[in-house]
């Protein structure tokens, strides 16, 4: 496979390559890859474990059904997942290696996350300290700037779609309801009920990347308890309750630099919203994820 890290032109296939100092890339197709173990599925198909060929290279192939995506009417949104994860290229973020389609699949190639989903592990766990949690959410910022410095909006943030790469660094997966908005304000609702942002959830809503923000503080309240603040056991999640702030106090065992940092996030005035940069550097980060650590 040609070294699918280059970026430049692309061809009909959507791989980049540099024209005239790499040879021009193989069409790509099922063949060249040899299927091993499936690793889950999501909505239009299943991603597995595969290895090409030619050169032994592991990775994981996120095989949609077409037919699947026409059903739920999707193209849309399997189109939009493409154009801005390959886009994309962070330590922090899932590699998007290429893509290719068949007469009945859209394939794509992506960086295999051994360590599966950060949901697997909190489940297991029930909750992470808080050094852990606070490395976990200062690798998450990082990614997060990384997007808002190119424009895009996650809109999912949630452990589902955070997977855990060989050395237990995250990796933010899952694009498909990113957006990429250089003009930064938008009026689609899409994500998960629980970690919506308050303006999501209006009649007429418009909102910007602080939304990423938002689902941040939702990230770091799960991770330190085991639950989404809008999703406990005790009540339903409704709109009215996120944009009431509506949510169980943390525990005691939480330290007060935590809560500082989860209530500078879930902040119903998006302005108001700590920004990223200001969270990397924020104490409870400080504390446990300083960079010499
Ligand atoms: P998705 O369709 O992207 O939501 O993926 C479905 C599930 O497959 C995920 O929730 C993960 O458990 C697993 N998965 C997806 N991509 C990868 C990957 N690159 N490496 C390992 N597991 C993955």
């Amino acid at each position: 496979m040609s070294d699918p890290s280059e970026s430049g032109d692309s061809s009909s296939s959507g791989v980049t390559y540099l024209e005239n100092i790499l040879p021009a890339p193989k069409q790509l197709h099922m063949g060249l890859f040899e299927v091993r173990r499936e690793l889950g599925s999501g909505s239009f198909g299943r991603v597995f474990l595969a290895r090409h060929l030619e050169s032994g290279f592991i990775c994981a192939l996120k095989v949609l059904i077409k037919t699947e995506i026409a059903a739920r009417a999707s193209e849309k949104h399997v189109r939009r997942e493409i154009e801005v994860h390959s886009n994309l290229r962070h330590p922090g973020i899932l590699g998007f290696y290429g893509w290719f389609h068949d007469e009945t699949r859209v394939v794509m190639i992506l960086e295999y996350a051994v360590g599966g989903e950060l949901f697997d592990l909190l489940v297991k766990s029930k909750h992470f300290s808080e050094p852990c949690a606070a490395r976990y959410i200062a690798q998450i910022t990082m990614s997060l700037a990384y997007l808002q410095q190119k424009h895009v909006i996650h809109r999912d943030i949630k452990p589902e779609n955070i997977l855990i790469g060989v050395h237990g660094e995250l990796k933010l997966a899952d694009f498909g309801y990113s957006i990429h908005s250089p003009g930064n304000s938008r009026e689609t609702v899409c994500g998960t009920l629980c970690y919506l942002a308050p303006e999501m959830t209006l009649a007429n809503p418009r909102y910007t990347n602080a939304v990423d923000q938002w689902a941040l503080g939702v990230l770091t309240y799960e991770l330190l308890t085991g639950h989404s603040p809008f999703d406990d056991a005790s009540s339903a999640i409704t709109p009215i309750r996120i944009r009431n702030l509506d949510m169980p106090p943390l525990p005691s065992s939480v330290s007060p630099e935590a809560k500082h940092f989860i209530h500078s996030l879930l902040v119903l005035d998006p302005a108001q919203r700590l920004p990223l940069k200001d969270a990397l550097v924020h104490p409870w980060i400080l504390k446990h994820a300083a960079p010499s650590r």
